[in-house]
């Protein structure tokens, strides 16, 4: 098939769909200028040991070293806007076609594209909360200050002092369960997954496109690389997200 013949075949299976949802990864974002974790040079552990900087027993034990490996990070988070990919998307369910994104991103760039129904299964960085006391505070505005203010090296709780960790899940930190049980409901339901960005190999939600397919959905892939899921999908686009997915809009709405 060409890569017109793909962009049309994904095009009408959603339009063919009742319940199309989307699961994203990194990669969607990439375009928006954050990097991913395994892409070769941009990849964000290639100078850092995830378990060190990034697990929630480092965390406790370490607060300042995440602060620090977090910072030029949550420079560019912060910096982010959405890119023509998450706008598609986003395109999608105002369509009625897509009914949710399942992300695994962290950086609320889908929700700011204008999709409503999202589920942010690792968390996101709107919220933190103090590790002693569990108070939640918004997080835009503290992190600012903590990136205008270098001599801060954690953010800590105006109510008790204790460390705030930004709400996104650590190494070794549960999944936030309603938010799982929801992304579970919505991968059981759905007729068509829309697999955008992801290298698919952190679990659980690497296991839902095969949830999603043992359940009798189309599986239509776009992603740069192979993934395990290429020869399981009925499209497979290998190309960038941001050019891809508002070439398969295009395609729904002429259709
Ligand atoms: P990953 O880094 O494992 O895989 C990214 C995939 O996207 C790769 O297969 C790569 O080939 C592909 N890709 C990169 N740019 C692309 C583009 N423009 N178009 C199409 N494909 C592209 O990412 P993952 O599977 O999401 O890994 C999961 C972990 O990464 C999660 O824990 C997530 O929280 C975390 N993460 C999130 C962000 C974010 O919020 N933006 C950034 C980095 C990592």
């Amino acid at each position: 098939m060409t890569p017109a013949d793909l962009i049309a075949r994904a095009a009408e299976l959603l339009q063919k769909s009742e319940y199309a949802v989307a699961l994203t990864g990194a990669g969607i974002s990439t375009p928006s200028g954050i990097p991913d974790f395994r892409s070769a040079e941009s990849g964000l552990w290639e100078k850092h040991d995830p378990m060190v900087v990034a697990s929630i027993m480092s965390f406790k034990l370490h607060p300042e070293a995440f602060y620090d490996w977090v910072r030029p990070l949550a420079r560019v988070l912060i910096e982010a806007q959405p890119n023509p990919a998450h706008h598609a998307l986003a395109h999608l369910e105002e369509l009625g076609i897509l009914k949710s994104v399942i992300t695994q991103n962290i950086d609320t760039l889908h929700s700011r594209a204008g999709s409503h129904n999202v589920h942010e299964v690792h968390g996101h960085l709107r919220e933190a909360t103090c590790i002693e006391c569990f108070t939640v505070y918004p997080a835009e505005s503290l992190i600012q200050d903590f990136l205008h203010d270098e001599s801060k090296t954690v953010l800590r709780c105006e109510k008790c002092g204790g460390v705030l960790k930004p709400n996104v899940i650590l190494f070794g930190e549960q999944l936030p369960v309603r938010v799982l049980q929801a992304a579970s409901r919505d991968t059981r339901q759905c007729d068509v997954m829309l697999i955008v960005g992801s290298s698919l190999e952190v679990y659980p939600v690497a296991d839902l496109p095969r949830q999603a397919r043992a359940g009798g959905a189309r599986l239509i892939l776009v992603d740069y690389e192979q993934t395990a899921y290429d020869k399981m999908a009925d499209v497979v686009i290998h190309g960038d997200a941001a050019q891809v997915l508002p070439r398969i809009v295009e395609a729904v709405e002429a259709g």
